[in-house]
């Protein structure tokens, strides 16, 4: 058994529920919740509440918001929970500790949840599922749905290319990238879908946030995330309307890299988490204080092949999910390329997310004075 990283969505959500009375020692008032799945009774999101006597600053750690990229969010709140955590003064900091937003993602080690939603396009501030933006979206659509069933990997990694070709040489690189990624509200089984209504998951983000925003004077949020910028440097990812500029915040949290969600450093999104809270502040809680992030852990690495080998994995694992393959061999070499890209087995890759985790942890919380 690996100490750090779960083999299966019930291993993470046991030792996440046992690893609380470290938490319950420090912490006298505890609450844990749990919110089972309508649909899926067996699969929860379940979350604690540690609250602080004055309650100034707390601290949010989430997991599974894309559900497979929950294996390695774990192993990052393991980290807070046992490294951390026991440094910070129950007094003023309380901590809010989400395991899994998308328990179903995790459980069957996809990233959207049981309705095909990509939650981190789910978080549509008006709640206006505006079919409308990403109008580029047709330009891409024959290269990341193809409709038919996966026969063999090495002709359909041909065909794939063709269609990046061409896709690139019509539309440039910048418009297929904003189109694959920023998301869209009207075609279930292209993949960066955002739904046309509230998910369970985001509806139980949405309510503890408020109630975050409500009861404490600072939030500090981190979503755990992996598969997009270099394999060996995590990046922080924070929302463009944060007013300071990543490089400010870099320098800040003494951590090298730092991205802001925008085409320039990271890519557009429509609807992801961080905005909304950000959102949800300026509107309702504008004297509170709020920082937002992403802790992104790089797997394929950040080049333009690298992206495109990365979009591969994605287009064939919804590919097969939606349309199958032809034998079982084929279906298991698309599932290996999609775990990969999300949680890579390789122990060195594992001890360096690890490190940078600890290090962002270290630097985010010093520079709050929390430790
Ligand atoms: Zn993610």
């Amino acid at each position: 058994m690996d100490v750090y990283f779960p083999s299966s969505y019930e291993d993470s959500r046991t030792r996440f529920l046992s690893s609380l009375s470290l938490i319950q020692q420090k912490w006298h008032s505890t609450q844990l919740q749990t919110h089972p799945l309508k649909n899926f009774p067996d699969l929860s999101i379940d979350w604690l509440w540690a609250h602080a006597s004055k309650k100034e600053t707390l601290v949010i750690i989430s997991t599974a918001e894309h559900g497979i990229e929950g294996y390695v969010g774990y192993a990052l709140m393991k980290i807070f929970i046992e490294e951390f955590a026991p440094r910070l003064d129950p007094e003023n900091t309380g901590l809010l500790l989400i395991h899994g937003l998308n328990p179903w993602g995790m459980k069957y080690h996809r990233k959207v949840n049981e309705n095909s939603v990509d939650l981190n396009r789910n978080f549509v501030f008006d709640g206006n599922f505006d079919p409308a933006i990403n109008s580029e979206f047709h330009q891409v659509r024959d290269l990341i749905n193809p409709q038919t069933r996966i026969r063999s990997f090495g002709i359909e990694n041909i065909k794939f290319w063709g269609r990046v070709l061409k896709a690139i040489f019509t539309s440039g690189i910048a418009t297929v990238t904003k189109a694959a990624l920023l998301g869209q509200h009207h075609t279930p089984n292209g993949f960066y879908y955002g739904g046309t209504t509230y998910q369970e998951g985001t509806v139980v983000a949405m309510k503890l946030y408020r109630r975050a925003l409500d009861e404490y004077q600072s939030v500090i949020q981190i979503d755990m995330h992996t598969g997009y910028g270099p394999r060996d440097q995590m990046s922080i990812i924070m929302s463009p309307l944060d007013t300071m500029t990543s490089e400010g915040t870099s320098n800040k949290f003494n951590y090298p890299l730092v991205l802001k969600i925008n085409a320039e450093e990271f890519y557009e999104i429509s609807g992801d988490m961080a905005a909304y809270y950000y959102e949800l502040r300026d509107k309702s809680f504008p004297d509170k204080q709020l920082f937002a992030c992403g802790f992104e852990f790089g797997t394929f690495g950040s080049s333009l092949l690298a992206r495109i080998r990365s979009l591969r994995a994605m287009v064939f694992e919804n590919q097969l999910h939606w349309r199958g393959a032809k034998n079982e061999g084929i279906a298991h070499r698309v599932r290996r390329e999609f775990e990969e890209l999300y949680f890579p087995a390789e122990k060195k890759w594992r001890e360096k997310a690890l490190a940078d985790g600890r290090q962002a942890f270290d630097g985010i919380l010093r520079a709050y004075h929390l430790i």
